[in-house]
């Protein structure tokens, strides 16, 4: 994956087909973010949606929810050969518990739901989360999770109130914020370089 945003891929026709898990939650701003990136965007309900995929995001949402989507739809183990082909996957909010070791077990990482508590259920920040966007970036933080554990081989890109707020390891990245909320388009315009063949 490229280190930075920046390289400025033009927008085209025929870019990297990027999934969006569209079994429930906030998928379809992902869609319009990867579609002004220059992305053909692929709405995922079904494994056989997940086939010759470049990328994948597993959107925010309720991580209950989603999970018993997944489970029913039969998508964790098309989802997991995706990741096994080492294709980039981007998991944000609710996504990024999904993506964690206690569900499909994408990235070494262990979360704590709701984590920010009631009076900070929903905020927005200026972040810097690195290697990813050159500068600070809004965040939308609604109900989010942060990481409570990281394992061998996690960075961790950005902190808020000292928990991990944005992790990778190898080409899964997850956040805990709604990058699809603000129109800024960086982190959309990075994962669509990262998915780049
Ligand atoms: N609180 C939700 C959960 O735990 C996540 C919220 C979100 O995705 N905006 O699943």
């Amino acid at each position: 994956m490229p280190d930075a945003a920046g390289s400025d891929q033009p927008a085209s026709a025929g870019g990297p087909r990027i999934g969006v898990l569209a079994v429930q939650g906030g998928f379809q701003r992902h869609v319009e973010h990867l579609t002004e990136a220059g992305a053909e965007p692929v709405e995922v309900r079904i494994p056989a949606d997940v086939d010759g995929l470049d990328g994948l995001i597993l959107p925010g949402g309720e991580s209950t929810t989603i999970t018993m989507g997944i489970e029913s739809a039969g998508l964790g183990p098309a989802i997991q050969a995706h990741h096994a082909a080492d294709l980039p996957i981007l998991g944000t909010c609710a996504g990024m518990i999904v993506a964690g070791r206690e569900h499909l077990g994408l990235i070494d990482i262990t979360t704590k739901r709701n984590a920010f508590g009631r009076q900070l259920a929903s905020f927005e920040d200026d972040i810097e989360v690195e290697g990813i966007v050159d500068g600070s970036i809004r965040a939308v933080f609604i109900r989010a999770p942060w990481v409570e554990s990281t394992g061998k081989g996690v960075e961790v890109l950005a902190e808020v109130r000292e928990h991990p707020v944005a992790v990778r390891q190898g080409t899964v990245t997850a956040l805990s914020f709604h990058p699809e909320l603000t129109p800024d388009n960086r982190i959309h315009k990075w994962f669509v370089n990262a998915c780049h063949k």
